[in-house]
């Protein structure tokens, strides 16, 4: 079983990596970054929503989804009775990539650590993934969001429910909007318990241990 750890220590622990974060050069992204985002919101969240990395207007106030995409993802939030301070807010790189370009494969593996050690502090209910990037990421796949959204998927002891990105709904098809309704009615079943994941299964080899998540790589 995982460790139980007081939300305030964990909190304590996520402003402290914040401040280690701040100041990464770890990859090429910190070359023309204006600032890091490595996150906000609550601590200890229900739920975490991660998306893709910085836009423009992140990158300039050191905020995730403060643009035209985190408008839409707070009136989501709205309609199931929530603030973006109830929830965390995340990406998979921290540093904007120059002129909006696809984070590359050695960026997301240079920084994936730093999300997984928010995932590991906040301990979610639910993660939420908007889009491909982290949808793929987190499970591990090469299915794409039109095929992977609509579920909830048991991941690491918790759930997982891949929607489309904002994005992908501001360029104006209604059906990817709607869709993200229901993903987001799904997430607010899983806040309110009813929605819980199934027990384990039984281990196909009776008397192996279950392997501990907590000691394993979230993402590979
Ligand atoms: N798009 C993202 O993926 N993340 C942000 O923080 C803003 C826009
Ligand atoms: Fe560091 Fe991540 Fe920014 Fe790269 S994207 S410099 S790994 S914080």
């Amino acid at each position: 079983m995982a460790e139980v750890v007081p939300a305030e220590e964990r909190a304590e622990k996520l402003a402290v990596l914040a401040e280690q974060v701040h100041d990464c050069t770890v990859c090429r992204l910190a070359e023309t970054r204006t600032n890091v985002v490595f996150g906000a919101g609550n601590p200890d969240a229900d739920v975490i929503f991660i998306g893709e990395g910085p836009g423009q207007q992140e990158d300039e106030q050191g905020l995730p989804f403060v643009g035209r995409s985190g408008q839409l993802l707070e009136q989501l939030l709205g309609e199931i009775g929530l603030t973006r301070e109830d929830v965390y807010i995340a990406n998979v790189v921290k540093c904007r990539p120059p002129k909006n370009r696809d984070p590359r494969p050695d960026e997301i593996d240079a920084c994936k650590g730093y999300l997984r050690t928010q995932l590991e502090l906040i301990q979610p209910k639910v993660a939420v993934t908007l889009g491909n990037f982290s949808s793929k990421l987190l499970l591990r796949t090469d299915t794409g969001i039109t095929r992977l959204r609509g579920n909830a998927y048991e991941w690491w002891g918790r759930l997982l429910v891949p929607t489309f990105h904002p994005a992908a709904a501001l360029r104006g098809n209604p059906r990817v909007l709607a869709e993200m309704r229901e993903d987001f009615q799904t997430i607010q079943a899983i806040i309110e318990g009813k929605l819980t994941r199934r027990p384990p299964e039984p281990a196909a080899e009776p008397g192996e241990p279950e392997p501990d998540p907590e000691q394993l790589d979230l993402f590979n």
